[in-house]
């Protein structure tokens, strides 16, 4: 299914571009920034005008996390289910933001809400990816005790994505935080095992497992400069590429 290479086209027909919650809350500590969401909104443009098919799976974590709730004494399970439901939030305004840039957009929810958008359907997905729409996945699996970065593995694997697009705030996958570490190291290729037996933090395990048991290439690029997207798309970004040799 790839795009045969001319040095700027891109290298793929169909990704699944991972967004957390937190890329959507730009400096506002909490929520959503319509701002934030408009510029990725762009960037998802200028791939979508290129001809790639673009799915995109987008966390919760910058309204509510299972997980925090729990840690409070809440039931994980309920707790879970209110992060579910924190990215449909974010799939809406996220869509809201795309077809504002002129981008036809579906949010579809593991989660059925007939009233507000539709509920994913896989044959369904495949048939607006077809169509040159982007799918915006929300509500996670529809279960608890999962991430919305397994969602992304999943998604991308039903919906025979060529690639998994990890959006970070930085420019791929480190030894130690970057941000912190003034001498951690940048890889620029992992294996799925690497990832696993040395903790990387690229995704949760989960993910990765799954990425790696169905041959799933994981990109991590950062999505904070704007037109990152379509650099990474056409080979021309720093990122990290997990596969199974690196
Ligand atoms: N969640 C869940 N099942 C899923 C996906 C997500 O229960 O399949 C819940 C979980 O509570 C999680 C929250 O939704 O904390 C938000 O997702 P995530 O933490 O993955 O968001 P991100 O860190 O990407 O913003």
């Amino acid at each position: 299914m790839a795009v045969s290479g001319t040095t700027s086209g891109p290298r793929y027909k169909r990704i699944l571009l991972k967004l957390s919650g937190e890329a959507l809350m730009g400096k506002g500590g909490y929520g959503i920034d319509i701002g934030v969401c408009q510029a990725l909104a762009a960037d998802i443009k200028q791939a979508v005008d290129t001809g790639v098919e673009v799915a995109v799976v987008i966390g919760g974590g910058n309204i509510f996390r299972g997980l925090a709730g729990a840690a409070k004494g809440m039931d994980r399970a309920a707790a879970d289910y209110m992060g579910m439901l924190a990215t449909v939030m974010n799939a809406l305004a996220f869509q809201n933001a795309l077809e504002q840039a002129e981008v036809d957009a579906r949010v579809m929810s593991a989660i059925p809400m007939p009233t507000v958008c539709e509920s994913y359907v896989r044959s369904k997905a495949l048939h607006h990816l077809q169509e040159g729409r982007v799918v915006i996945f929300a509500a996670g699996t529809g279960n608890p005790f999962f991430t919305t970065d397994t969602t992304a593995a999943l998604r991308a694997i039903e919906t025979e994505c060529e690639v998994l697009a990890k959006a970070t705030q930085v420019d791929g996958v480190y030894s130690a935080d970057p941000k912190k570490d003034p001498n951690a190291k940048r890889y620029d290729r992992l294996s799925y095992d690497e990832v696993l037996t040395r903790n990387l933090k690229v995704m949760d395990g989960a993910a990765i497992a799954l990425a790696r048991d169905n041959d799933l290439p994981v990109i991590v690029f950062s999505i904070e400069e704007s037109g990152n997207l379509l650099k990474m798309l056409r080979g021309e970004a720093r990122s990290t590429l997990v596969t199974t040799s690196p």
